[in-house]
């Protein structure tokens, strides 16, 4: 029983890898690494690599997507913006107003953000300003929705000495509404802690 040779592409195979091409080159679709790896003599661990590196790239991509989409709000969503106080109470709830144009805050684990995991952007809940990005978003168990990265052209910090502490306010650098504090002690590479109130925000789906 001698072994038939066939030239398929230009590789030579022996009869019986003939029926395993057959099969491949019998279907007009694209196949699998794994499918075309004996072919191929690629490494199953190569492809495992390539899986993880494709794995990085899509979330880096997935990333700057989300950045465009919170860039392609800024014109679109944008709210006029009311000339005075009396304008701002009109527009806004009293707990809205009371949190965002007088600097109060909510209750710790009452806010409707504190446990969303939607993708998508959170936006001032008085203007419509993209304000952070939710794949920034992190569980702090402070009882507030937190961040570890805000979009920073469209973020304002601002020093608090209130109450007898040392921190730092963050407003909407579009109207000047209270969102909450930043601190430096957040568990992730940035090492920061945005530290907001639900109310302060509008969460876009993506
Ligand atoms: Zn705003």
């Amino acid at each position: 029983m001698g072994s038939k040779q066939i030239q398929i592409q230009g590789n030579y195979f022996n009869q019986q890898e003939t029926g395993f091409i057959d099969k491949i080159y019998s279907h007009n679709k694209p196949r699998t690494y794994a499918e075309l790896a004996p072919l191929k003599n690629i490494d199953p661990k190569k492809i495992g690599y390539l899986k993880s590196f494709f794995t990085i790239i899509k979330s880096i991509l997935d990333s700057y997507s989300l950045l465009l989409f919170s860039l392609s709000t800024k014109s679109s969503k944008l709210k006029p913006l009311p000339k005075n106080n009396a304008g701002w109470q009109k527009k806004l709830t009293t707990e809205q107003y009371a949190i965002l144009r007088r600097k109060g805050t909510e209750a710790p684990f009452s806010g409707k953000y504190l446990h969303e995991t939607k993708d998508g952007v959170y936006s001032c809940a008085a203007c419509g300003n993209p304000l952070f990005l939710a794949n920034n978003k992190f569980d702090s168990n402070t009882g507030w929705p937190s961040f570890d990265k805000e979009i920073p052209e469209n973020i304002k910090l601002i020093p608090d000495h209130s109450l007898g502490l040392e921190r730092t306010e963050v407003v909407c650098s579009r109207c000047r509404s209270h969102l909450g504090h930043v601190f430096n002690d957040g568990p992730t590479k940035t090492g920061k802690r945005f530290c907001l109130n639900s109310i302060s925000l509008n969460l876009e789906e993506k």
